[in-house]
């Protein structure tokens, strides 16, 4: 593991193998600078062990930079699960995964990723206090996509002030690519500024309910990429700017709340100078763990989620500035204050 190409010096990976449940888990705490690695737990079929590990090492990974962006008192840590979340998932998985956690301590604190459920994890609080992303308790915070998508928004007008000269969206043109739970509150509070929305996605009920209560025109997947637009706003999948769309792109910016968009880092320097500004992935989706992190406090209040959020939306701001002004990537920006953030200075 120490020659492996996404190995950062993570503080501790920890395998998990529980012979009666059939779990197979790894847990990833990148780095505990800031507090408790935090960040969610993923089940996911995949190919070979290689592959999970280097899952896990780059999204704990990731998660430290999310959560030092976002000025939050928490570390970076990821948990993946090996199996299929449509076929493998059982009680005692989850709590043969609620002892592993519970076995770190309080080192890592888990939460809900792809293909894990709100009752899922409260199957894991069975076993371990470590969990957050809960829907009951005293502090629980509930589906996160709202404020996500509220940040997203508010870092929408920090990107439009930069590349369009002007945070008023009226009448300009943002073209959406998911309208799920962060997509579709995205495409409310942007049709509410009055932008005019295209949309794609490959659910057809939630594009025509979209499409109905915002004026949105709605086009085909693959066409989101070459529409005229002064913003797209990518809310699906990862990895959807590489090589084969980096010069379809007829936009001045790129903001929205997927994770992972760029295929590889280059890519930043790319969008730099096709002219498009870009509003690296984990500083303009943090609302979510910001909303996580005020369960994990013991009290959720509101106001702090949202002073948080805005708060964040400012530091997305510099980032942007200082790339610009430095003609760098916002990409790179972002991870060299992320880095300085966690006391990495290599
Ligand atoms: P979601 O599953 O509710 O929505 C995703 C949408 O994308 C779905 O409607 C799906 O049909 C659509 N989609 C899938 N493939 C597509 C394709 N090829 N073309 C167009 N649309 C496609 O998920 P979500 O919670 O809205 O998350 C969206 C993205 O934001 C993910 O990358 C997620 O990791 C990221 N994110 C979410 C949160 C959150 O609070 N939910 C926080 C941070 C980051």
């Amino acid at each position: 593991m120490f020659d492996h190409s996404s190995f950062d010096a993570h503080e501790g990976v920890h395998m998990f193998h529980d012979a009666d449940s059939g779990l197979k888990a790894i847990i990833a705490v990148h780095s505990s600078a800031l507090g408790p690695a935090a960040g969610g737990c993923r089940m996911w079929n995949y190919d070979t062990g290689e592959a999970m590990l280097r899952d896990a090492l780059r999204l704990s990974h990731g998660m430290s930079y999310k959560n030092a962006m976002a000025d939050l008192p928490l570390g970076g840590g990821k948990a993946v699960i090996w199996g299929d979340a449509k076929a493998d998932k059982s009680p005692e998985l989850f709590r043969a995964f609620g002892r592993a956690v519970e076995s770190l301590k309080g080192q890592y604190i888990t939460a809900e990723d792809v293909g894990i459920s709100v009752s899922d994890m409260q199957i894991v609080r069975e076993e371990t206090a470590h969990v957050a992303g809960l829907d009951e308790g005293d502090a629980a915070s509930g589906d996160p996509s709202p404020i996500t998508a509220m940040g997203i928004y508010l870092g929408i007008l920090e990107t439009a002030k930069r590349a369009l000269g002007t945070d008023d969206l009226t009448g300009r043109t943002i073209a959406v690519q998911g309208v799920g739970s962060v997509g579709g509150h995205v495409c409310e509070h942007l049709a509410k500024a009055g932008a005019n929305l295209i949309i794609t996605d490959i659910d057809q009920a939630a594009l025509s309910d979209i499409s109905t209560r915002t004026g949105a025109r709605i086009v085909a997947p693959d066409e989101i990429y070459d529409v005229d637009a002064d913003i797209f706003s990518p809310n699906a999948l990862g990895a959807i700017i590489n090589e084969k769309t980096l010069n379809r792109f007829r936009v001045k910016a790129i903001a929205g709340g997927a994770n992972n968009q760029l295929i590889v880092p280059e890519m930043g320097e790319l969008l730099r100078r096709r002219g498009i500004l870009y509003a690296p992935d984990y500083v303009i989706n943090g609302g979510g763990i910001i909303n996580v992190c005020a369960e994990i406090s013991g009290t959720y209040l509101r106001d702090w989620v949202d002073a948080k959020v805005k708060a964040l939306m400012v530091t997305l701001g510099e980032v942007l500035d200082l790339a610009m002004e430095s003609c760098e990537p916002t990409n790179l920006v972002a991870d060299r204050i992320a880095r300085q953030r966690i006391g990495r200075t290599d």
